[in-house]
């Protein structure tokens, strides 16, 4: 029985952050859109509008790039020690600490995920970034390198490699984590000494609207971080072929992806890209039943299956495949979906309205194609954009929805019989992202785990996420790694340095 008791209204706090007039933040000032626009942000639980925002374009990315130029050739940032950097970085994940109910909150009014999750992974998980980040603003070094020059006899030289900032950054993030992906990608731009215009997706700008109101109290100066929310098509397209932005980062859709791609070749400027999956999670008959069960359903499920590792493709030996199929489907039963804001609720909306349809076309598209639903297949309810938790047999890999990435609770489960033919299905696909593994043979996992091509494996567990782990995709799911020691490579240039002695 749902009771009134069970709803947490939004802190005092967050509605009224919610209801002023939201900005951009340009060299340490808020500030309206050059053209005065604004665009509107929903509350995906009802579909009413819930704030409207600064749509920022092509003028105020070149107002932002500018300001983020000036900040990195002539500002005091670049003037700091790495400790001091380190030391802002430190502070600005304390202020997010202290305000971690207030921006769980925001995340859950504007993306719909539920308050419980939002509180104990998005928020605690962003901090955690941050310290970790903090800590290698010190640590970012070169090495002396001896080297011997057949063509200058008798001369000796001193060579070292220093690595240095790469310069302005465009960060461009999706919705499915808002204020977690904006950490991933300011953490070691910020620790590596970039400065950065950062653009959020247009359904889900608040928390980083949030977040740089903390950025300017944690005292990073003026220009080190500029927030331009708006549209991809015009303030994410602007800023991946801005001619003075030296890096672009991007998590999203691998079709956009391509598209920041074609844009950052104007200049030549360095890109990472953290794009789509349609990743495989293994089940083999060893396996610890109710560990499995439970782990394939929340590799799935987990943030709606709007997850670009979410375990979609399930591969089951066949001698367990339907106890599998009916423990997954009875778990998806039991998944309470309604308001973010109700404690009991497991799966909120999911983000949009556009995200609602894509799904549910997936769905129709399946059906259509001979898939068949063990439990859920469509929408929930009438008002808001949720979607039932859906487990699909009956599937093969021509089908769109086994080919396709479709961001949303859906999983198709599949049997397989021969290990080696398990190997190719799972790698029959475009990404190369995520896989699981779950078998109580540590020998069969470790060799499946060399042959799926993948960023990630996960054995006997899924979505272990770690500041200090290195994440992201083979083949068309990305370029570059976010996280761990690997994602500063992508923020720093080598500079090698040689001297006559
Ligand atoms: P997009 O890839 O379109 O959006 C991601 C970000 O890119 C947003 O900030 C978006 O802006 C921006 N963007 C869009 N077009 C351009 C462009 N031409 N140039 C520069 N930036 C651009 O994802 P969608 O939100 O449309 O979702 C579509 C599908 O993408 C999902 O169904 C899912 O399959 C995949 N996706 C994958 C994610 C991941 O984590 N890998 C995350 C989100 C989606 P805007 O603010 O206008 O949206």
């Amino acid at each position: 029985m749902a009771t009134a008791l069970k709803i947490v209204p939004p802190e005092d706090k967050v509605t009224s952050f919610v209801s002023r007039t939201h900005q951009m933040l340009i060299h340490g000032k808020w500030t309206e859109a050059v053209s005065g626009k604004t665009f509107p942000t929903y509350n995906p639980a009802t579909g009413e509008v819930l704030a409207r925002v600064a749509e920022g374009d092509r003028a105020d990315i070149d107002l932002a790039v500018k300001a983020a130029r000036t900040a990195f050739d002539s500002g005091p940032w670049r003037k700091l020690t790495p400790s001091e950097r380190g030391r802002m970085i430190w502070k600005l994940a304390d202020l997010i600490e202290e305000n971690l109910e207030e921006l769980a909150e925001l995340e859950t009014l504007d993306n719909g995920k539920p308050l419980k999750i939002a509180r104990a992974a998005d928020v605690p998980l962003a901090v955690d970034l941050f310290r970790y980040m903090a800590g290698w603003a010190t640590k970012i070094e070169g090495t002396t390198i001896p080297i011997s020059v057949a063509y200058t006899p008798g001369v000796q030289y001193l060579a070292y490699t220093l690595r240095e900032p790469v310069g302005v950054v465009g960060q461009i993030i999706p919705w499915n984590f808002p204020l977690l992906m904006a950490a991933w990608k300011l953490g070691p731009a910020l620790a590596t000494g970039c400065t950065v215009v950062l653009k959020p997706a247009e359904q889900t700008p608040l928390s980083c609207l949030r977040l740089g109101e903390l950025i300017q109290e944690a005292g990073f100066p003026d220009g080190v971080v500029n927030i331009v929310p708006g549209y991809g098509e015009t303030a994410g397209a602007a800023l991946a072929a801005h001619p003075n932005v030296d890096k672009v980062a991007f998590t999203g859709s691998t079709e956009v992806g391509k598209l920041i791609l074609q844009a950052a070749a104007g200049n030549l400027k360095k890109v990472s890209l953290e794009l789509g999956g349609k990743s495989p999670n293994v089940v083999f008959a060893d396996v610890d039943l109710d560990a499995a069960i439970s782990g394939a359903a929340s590799a799935i499920f987990f943030n709606h299956g709007q997850c670009c590792c979410a375990g979609s493709r399930l591969y089951v030996e066949d001698k367990i495949f339907d106890k599998v199929v009916e423990g997954v489907s009875e778990q998806a039963r039991k998944i309470n979906v309604g308001s973010g804001f109700d404690s009991s609720t497991d799966m909120g909306p999911l983000v949009s309205e556009e995200q609602l349809n894509r799904v549910c076309g997936y769905l129709e598209s399946g059906f259509s194609e001979g898939a068949k639903a063990v439990v859920g297949g469509g929408r929930h309810g009438d008002k808001g954009y949720f979607v039932k938790p859906t487990v699909l047999v009956n599937t093969n890999e021509k089908m769109k929805v086994v080919r396709e990435e479709i961001f949303g609770p859906v999983v198709t489960a599949i049997p397989f019989s021969d290990p080696d033919d398990l190997t190719v299905q799972a790698n029959d696909t475009v990404y190369g992202l995520a896989a699981g593994i779950w078998t109580r043979d540590i020998k069969k996992a470790h060799r499946l785990a060399g042959q799926l091509r993948a960023g990630t494996v996960w054995i006997n567990c899924y979505n272990i996420f770690d500041a200090a782990l290195p994440f992201g995709g083979y083949k068309q799911s990305g370029w570059g790694r976010e996280m761990g020691k690997d994602a500063l490579e992508m923020y720093t240039e080598v500079k090698a340095v040689c001297s006559a002695m």
